[in-house]
C-alpha cells in the first residue's frame, strides 16, 4: 500500500492571497507535503516572511506579487512564478474578500468589490493556470476556496454568499470541461474558521451567542482543521475526485430547522 498518497514532492503549488489567514496556512501545509510553493498576494513583505518561515522549516518557496483583480498582474505573476520553479501543477484559488451588509443597503460598488475578487478573479487566475498547463501538456489540480455560505444562506451575506455559490458552479463547469486535460477542479467550503480577522467578533457577546445558538458543535474550526481536506483535493489521494464542493465545517450546515 502506498502510504504517501498525499505527498506532493516534485509538484509546484501556487496559493493566492497567501499573505494572511487560510492562504498563509495552506502554503505551509503544501510545503510540508513536499511541494515547492509560490506564495502570491499584494503584500510582498508579508509573503517574504512566510517564504522565509517555509524555508527555515526545510521547504522551498518563492514569492510573487499578484493582484488577482488585475489581468496584467496575474499574467506577470505566472511568468515570474514559472521562472522560479517551472510549470505550476496545483493552484489554490484562495484570495477573497467579505463585505457584510443587508441586501437593501448594498451598492454597485459593493457588488463589484466582492464579486470581482471572489468570483471573476478566481476565473482569471484559473485561466492563466490552465493556459500554462496546456502549453506544458501537464495534468493539474485546482482547489477553489469557497465557503459554506456558497451552499447555505446568512443574514447580511448576500454578496459574499452569491460570489461563493458562483465559484462552486464555476468549479463544476471547469471540472467537466477540463477532465479531458487531466485537470481536476474542486471547491473547498470551510465553515467558520478562527483567524486574526474574526477572533475579536467571536470573543464578543454577539459572537459568543452566535456560536451557542447557530453552530451545532458550538465551536469554530481552526486553520489546521482544513489541512487534510486541502491535501486530499490537491494531491493524488484525490485522483478520482473532481467537481465536488466539499464542506469542512464540523457539521455547521447541519444546523437544525
Ligand atoms: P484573509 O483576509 O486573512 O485572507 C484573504 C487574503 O486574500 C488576504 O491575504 C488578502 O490580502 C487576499 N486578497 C484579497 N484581495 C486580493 C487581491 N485583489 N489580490 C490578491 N490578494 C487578495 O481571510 P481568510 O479568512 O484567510 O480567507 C481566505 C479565503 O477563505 C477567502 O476566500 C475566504 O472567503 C475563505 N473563507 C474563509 C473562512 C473563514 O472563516 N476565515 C470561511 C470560509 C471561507
Amino acid at each position: 500500500m502506498n502510504k504517501n498518497r498525499f505527498d506532493l514532492t516534485g509538484r509546484v503549488a501556487l496559493v493566492t492571497g497567501a499573505s494572511s489567514g487560510l492562504g498563509e496556512h495552506f502554503a505551509q501545509v503544501l510545503a510540508e507535503a513536499g511541494a515547492k510553493v509560490v506564495v502570491a498576494a499584494r503584500r510582498v513583505d508579508r509573503l517574504r516572511q512566510l517564504a522565509d518561515r517555509i524555508k527555515s522549516a526545510g521547504g522551498d518557496a518563492a514569492t510573487v506579487e499578484m493582484d488577482v483583480t488585475e489581468h496584467d498582474s496575474v499574467k506577470a505573476a505566472f511568468e515570474e512564478a514559472g521562472r522560479f520553479f517551472g510549470t505550476i501543477d496545483v493552484l489554490i484559488n484562495n484570495a477573497g474578500v467579505a463585505r457584510s451588509m443587508l441586501f437593501a443597503k448594498t451598492q454597485e460598488e459593493d457588488w463589484d468589490y466582492v464579486v470581482d475578487t471572489n468570483l471573476k478573479a478566481a476565473w482569471r487566475v484559473a485561466r492563466a493556470f490552465v493556459e500554462q498547463l496546456s502549453v506544458a501538456g501537464r495534468p493539474g489540480s485546482i482547489v477553489n476556496i469557497s465557503s459554506i455560505l456558497g451552499i447555505g444562506v446568512g443574514y447580511g451575506e448576500s454578496l459574499y454568499a452569491t460570489s461563493k455559490a458562483g465559484l462552486i458552479q464555476l468549479t463544476r463547469h471547469m471540472a467537466l470541461e477540463l477532465m479531458r486535460n487531466n485537470i481536476r477542479v474542486n471547491a473547498l467550503c470551510p465553515g467558520y474558521i478562527e483567524t486574526e480577522l474574526n477572533s475579536g467578533y467571536f470573543q464578543s457577546e454577539r459572537g459568543q451567542a452566535y456560536l451557542k445558538n447557530s453552530i451545532p458543535s458550538k465551536k469554530l474550526g481552526s486553520v489546521e482543521d482544513l489541512s487534510g481536506a486541502l491535501l486530499l483535493l490537491a494531491s493524488d489521494a484525490g485522483a478520482f475526485i473532481t467537481g465536488v464542493a466539499l464542506p469542512v465545517d464540523g457539521g455547521h450546515l447541519l444546523h437544525s430547522l
